[in-house]
């Protein structure tokens, strides 16, 4: 059998373990059958999975290309400087560092290079659309550090940037973080940086989500403003599953020395090879038309769940998501995740602005449009699927046997089917 994204050999795993071949496979027919709308995800290319399926999993390679702990890296540390001189270029950045594992781990070298345990760090608070690792207290970032949070303003629901000055000049933060998991406005990083100036503290920007705008110069950039950026790779820019930071030149060895050894041991050579061919992807005037109409169709489903009654939050969005608040359909925003699953629909519920519901209930769903536009649909078929939402959240119960699940899967199909995630598996 030919799986080409699948890595080295698909077939000698297949009669090895054929349990594991089929969860490769199985997974492979759920993302070909389903519509994917989570906004952190995406469908990396066959190129990617190659090399992320290669023997440089083999490899130990502490330390950084040239300065090495181990021999024999002469040829991985080709992969390296690749990867880092690919992902300098493509984001003008000083220094990058392609080591950390994922998007948390290259957060943990951000505390690692400027904090001691106790300092303050100033960051978005998670249910305001921050991250776990901006300082929540079930996170290293909040047991070992003092983390005070800003949130969203009451009217615009975006970023409250008077809180923000506010909290910067009572508490002189060390590190103030810009960045979150659930923010679709744009991000105004002159004013942060004018904050971090007039408290002396360290600007880091969390680009984890929208990095690949930026990639794709489809967004400003964080870049020239922040000290340091951290990103993940696997998100919009449609990567490896790993992480990767870039910064000042002035801050390059602390970053360095924090992602290895204060916090991580080998780097995967494997992954550091699909980062630097991710790299490269995303340098191609394909990838720039790609990150625009990520967010054209982004913007699309939002305005077309808005007319349905399922608002914005914020009234829209200026990214690859849009957080909507279900109150308005009565419908909280866990049964819409199940409702919408059980029609072939994969999305998550959200915690809202202010949202009076228990995190694991939520009054919200977030939706994100990287995946289904690396399949290639456009804004007419964000109108359909905006349909196909609303239908299966107010009018499914969660079960796949209800005829209006069983109604929105056969469009799902329809649509999936004219524009799919990855081709069909083919014996031979
Ligand atoms: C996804 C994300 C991360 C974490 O990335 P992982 O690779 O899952 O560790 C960190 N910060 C933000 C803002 C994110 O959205």
């Amino acid at each position: 059998m030919s799986q080409p994204y699948f890595g080295a050999d698909y077939a000698a795993l297949q009669s090895f373990d054929p349990e594991v071949a089929d969860v490769l496979l199985g997974e492979v027919d759920r993302l070909r059958s389903g519509l994917q709308l989570i906004a952190s995800e995406n469908m990396s290319s066959p190129a990617v999975i190659a090399a992320l399926g290669s023997t440089l999993t083999n490899k130990y390679a502490e330390g950084y290309p040239g300065r090495r702990y181990y021999g024999g890296c002469e040829v991985v540390d080709v992969a390296e400087n690749l990867a880092i001189e690919r992902c300098k270029s493509l984001l003008g950045a000083d220094h990058a560092n392609v080591q950390p594992h994922s998007g948390a781990s290259a957060n943990q070298a951000v505390y690692g290079a400027f904090m001691q345990p106790g300092d303050t760090i100033l960051a978005m608070a998670l249910p305001m659309g921050g991250h776990l690792t901006h300082g929540t207290k079930v996170s290293f970032s909040g047991k070992w550090f003092n983390a005070v949070h800003y949130g969203v303003d009451k009217n615009t629901e975006d970023i409250d940037y008077d809180e923000v000055e506010r909290l910067a000049k009572e508490h002189k933060p060390k590190i103030i973080c810009a960045g979150g998991s659930a923010i679709p406005r744009l991000i105004d990083f002159e004013f942060f940086r004018r904050v971090a100036d007039e408290v002396g503290a360290i600007l880091w920007v969390d680009a984890a989500h929208f990095i690949g705008l930026v990639a794709g110069q489809a967004i400003p950039s964080p870049v020239p403003h922040a000290d340091v950026v951290t990103f993940t790779t696997h998100k919009v820019l449609r990567g490896p599953r790993s992480g990767a930071l870039v910064c000042k030149e002035e801050h390059a060895k602390a970053l360095d020395k924090a992602v290895f050894p204060m916090m991580q041991g080998g780097p995967q050579m494997h992954t550091i090879a699909a980062k630097a061919v991710n790299f490269k992807e995303c340098a191609s005037a394909d990838y720039q038309a790609y990150a625009k109409q990520v967010i054209a169709n982004a913007q699309q489903l939002a305005t077309s769940l808005g007319e349905k009654g399922i608002r914005p939050t914020t009234g829209g969005t200026d990214t690859h998501l849009s957080l909507h608040d279900l109150q308005g359909v009565q419908v909280t925003g866990a049964d819409a995740e199940k409702r919408a699953d059980a029609a072939g629909i994969v999305l998550n519920k959200n915690a809202i602005p202010f949202d009076p519901q228990k995190p694991n209930v939520a009054s919200g769903i977030r939706v994100g449009a990287p995946c289904v536009t690396t399949q290639g649909m456009g804004t007419e078929e964000m109108k359909v699927i905006a349909d196909l939402i609303h239908r299966a959240i107010t009018q499914g119960d969660g079960t796949a046997e209800h005829s209006v699940a069983q109604d929105v899967r056969a469009e799902v199909t329809d649509l999936v089917t004219r524009f799919p995630a990855y081709p069909e598996p083919t014996a031979g």
